[in-house]
This record gives C-alpha cells, structure tokens and sequence, in this order.
C-alpha cells in the first residue's frame, strides 16, 4: 500500500531525508506559520522571499474571489483584459523610470528567460546580429530554466544538465569575506571586480556580447551584497560597449532593500528588469519583465501586422494572477511597505549584532530588511541546515542554504518578531556546539 507521502516528488529537497521527518504547514496569518501540529512558527523568510506584506491578507483574497467569479481566464495571444493593461501601467509607474514597458510571465525563471530571449532578439532587430554571448556570474541563481541555469552559476544547479546554452561566460562573484565580514550595508571593497566584464569584451570582442545579467544583491547564494560602485561600474562597460545589461530582481523586488527596486536604492537602471514573488506577495503565481523603451521601440519597426516578439505563456497576464497582484500594489502602496526596509534597517542590523559573537558565525551580511548568517565549514556537513531544523523546531522558519542562514522577513514585521528572529536563531546556533 502506498503512503500520502510516496507520490510528490518535492522540488529542491532531499525527498528521502524529508519523509522520515516531514515538515508540513497548513495555516499562514500575518507574521505567522501554522503547522499539521497546530505549532506556529514565525516565518523569517516571507515564505520564500515572496510574502512582503504578510501572510492571509483579505484585499487580496476578496480581489482573486471577485475576479475568479467575474472572468476566471482570457486567452493571452491576440486578446487581452484591462487588468493586464492596468497592471502593466502600475509597475511602470513604481519601476525605474525608462523603464515602461511590461512583459508577464508566471514565475521568476521564466522572466529571466523571458529578458534572455529579449536581449537576443533585440540585438538582431537593431542589426548586432553578431551579439549572442550572455555573460552571468559566478554563484548567481536565476531559476531553473536552461538559460537560467547557463547564466547562473551555482554549480549543484547546473552539474547534472549539461551541456547548456553555448557562448556563456561568468564574471567573478563579490563575495570576499577576508576582506569585508560583517559588512552592515554595502561592502567598501571589491567594485573593481566589475573591471572584469572590460577583460570579457576584450576577450571577445564587444560585437559578440548581448547581455550581462546579476541580481544586484544575490539572495540563493546566500546573500552576497554588492560592493559600492560595482553596480555603476557594469552600468559604465555595459554602456560603453552596446551591451545591455539585465537586473534579475526577483528577490530584491518589491520592497526587500527599502525601494520598490534596488535599481532604485542602489541609482542604477538597467536596461531589463525581472521580477516576480512580491509581485502577487506569493499568493499566485506570476513574473514581470520591465523593458526599456528604447528596446521596445526596436521592435516596433516591422509592419504592423507582424508580431513584433516570438514569445509568450499561456497564463501571461493571467486575470486572476493581475488581480491578486493589483490589490498587493495597492496594501504596498497604502502601508508604504516598499519603504519599510530603509525605516527598519538601523534596528535590524543592531538585533543581528546579537549573532555576531556566537561560535561559528564567521560573516554576517545584511542590507535593508535581508540578512545572510555565514557558518564555518563544517567536516560532518553544513550547520546551517541543522540550524534550520533547531529553529523550526522551536517556531520559526529561516532559510538555511550552504553554510549560509538567509532571513527576509515580511516586511510588516515588528521589532519585537525582530527580537525574537534573533534570540531563537542565537539559541540555535549556540546549540551546535
Ligand atoms: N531569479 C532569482 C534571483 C531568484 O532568486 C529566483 C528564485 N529564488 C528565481 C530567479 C527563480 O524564480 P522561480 O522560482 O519563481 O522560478
């Protein structure tokens, strides 16, 4: 007889280990899990990164209920619905500005192939045919596509589906915890590592390079901050060179450094924005891409009655998605969520100097309302996972990913959950030994 548990083959997780010790939720509210055991835990990490405002908001509930009982689909090709069109306005209004263009997808990967794919084909439009390298960097995660995993460079994400797209080549990570361990805010060191990509064009040549593409502060890796300047640094070369350059902000979207976008705390604008997560606070599905108006003008030369991009999903725009996330922009707007990071971030990096003493914290990394927790190497495998399982064992939910402990808080949190993020997860690190 089969088990519940023999038939979900889980994502990103060892199914085997997970079984023999399940952890299973079932309620979420506000700052807070509820488990099959009835146990509440307190969630850390915004589920993955993705509950900005909070878990079991009712505007968003009542807006999905109304649209699903009023349009529950539209087709995406060659038909459209007026959420679609009045969410696309809404991002371009809160994204950098230039950027005004909207592309929907349904998850964080298939933007960042969405904006790969756009790069290519926007390099053609304009005569730079020649233009098919993409260059990624080491320890970037952009989802689990294959041209997610070509550009990513975490290297257990890539080893087993080979051989990826050609003509890709990696910029060195910032990670540089010699130099920078506990860094509150932006590292001093390291922008001269964006000097690289000058060394990728002379290499091979600007007329072979489409497109760079780094999250501005990578998240999967374990929460590597960009050193100051690095990122205008890459905007220079990229410029300089015709080569355009893409933020992968699915993480750092939607309030996570304390502006709708990093591009925006950080002063710099890409050409190519990808989002998702925060876009519907995880309730549904969907992405975005926001494109620049000149790449979009590229493609509006052709006759009018050719189909400019070659490219789309079935659930692009989904209504119910559009509506679930129309009523996020709205809580984010009228809570000024997206600016909770910044008003928060002074108390928040002086709870973390709680963790900063304890036996095997060697790095502590943080910016706005993001922390990466660096352990020591450990011969028996890494701590922090067994520094996830402590702590939620003991009610709350953080992210353990190599070494490294991530916390992204709904960005509603109060300094008193703050507080006791950081007493648990001291406990639970003190009990490593
Ligand atoms: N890009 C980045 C920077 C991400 O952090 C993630 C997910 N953590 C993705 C892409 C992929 O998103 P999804 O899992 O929604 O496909």
């Amino acid at each position: 007889m089969s088990a519940a548990t023999d038939h979900f083959w889980m994502p990103f997780t060892a199914n085997r280990q997970f079984k023999a010790n399940p952890r299973l939720l079932e309620r979420a509210e506000g700052m807070y899990y509820t488990d099959v055991e009835g146990r509440t835990v307190l969630d850390g990490t915004a589920g993955l990164w993705c509950c900005n405002a909070g878990h079991g908001r009712p505007e968003i509930t009542e807006a999905v209920s109304r649209q699903l009982s009023q349009m529950d689909y539209a087709p995406s090709f060659q038909m459209g619905h007026p959420l679609a069109f009045e969410l696309a306005e809404r991002l371009a209004q809160i994204g950098p500005s230039g950027l005004n263009r909207v592309f929907f997808t349904n998850s964080g990967s298939e933007s960042v192939d969405t904006a790969l794919k756009l790069a290519l084909a926007y390099q053609k439009a304009i005569g730079q045919g020649s233009r098919t390298r993409l260059i990624g960097r080491e320890m970037g995660y952009h989802g689990v596509g294959f041209g997610g995993i070509s550009v990513g460079g975490m290297i257990n994400n890539r080893r087993a589906f080979g051989p990826l797209l050609p003509g890709v080549d990696h910029l060195s990570h910032t990670l540089d915890i010699e130099r920078n361990a506990f860094t509150k805010g932006l590292p001093e060191q390291g922008a001269e590592k964006a000097d690289e990509l000058e060394r990728l064009v002379t290499l091979h040549g600007a007329e072979t390079i489409a497109a760079v593409i780094v999250e501005p502060m990578s998240g999967s890796a374990g929460v590597i901050i960009p050193p100051k300047g690095y990122l205008q640094r890459l905007r220079e070369i990229t410029r300089k060179h015709g080569i355009l350059l893409i933020f992968d902000e699915v993480i750092t979207g939607f309030g996570r450094v304390g502006e709708a976008f990093a591009s925006q705390r950080w002063g710099v604008t890409p050409d190519i924005l990808t989002c998702a997560k925060g876009l519907t606070n995880g309730t549904l599905p969907m992405g975005a891409v926001l494109v620049s108006d000149s790449i979009h003008q590229a493609f509006m030369t052709g006759p009018e009655s050719a189909i400019e991009f070659f490219h789309g999903y079935t659930y692009s725009g989904h209504p119910v998605a559009c509506a679930a996330a129309l009523a996020t922009l709205d809580i984010y707007a009228r809570e000024d969520l997206l600016h909770k990071a910044i008003e928060l971030e002074a108390y928040w990096q002086s709870a973390l100097d709680l963790l900063k003493d304890l036996p095997s914290v060697v790095d502590i990394r943080t910016v706005g309302l993001v922390a990466g927790i660096q352990l020591a190497p450990d011969a028996q495998g890494p701590k922090a996972y067994r520094v996830f399982t402590q702590c939620f064992a003991d009610g709350l939910l953080v992210r353990a990913s190599g070494d490294v402990i991530a916390l992204s808080p709904p960005l509603i949190i109060s300094k008193e959950q703050i507080d006791q993020i950081m007493s648990l997860l001291a406990k639970a690190i003190r009990s490593l030994g």
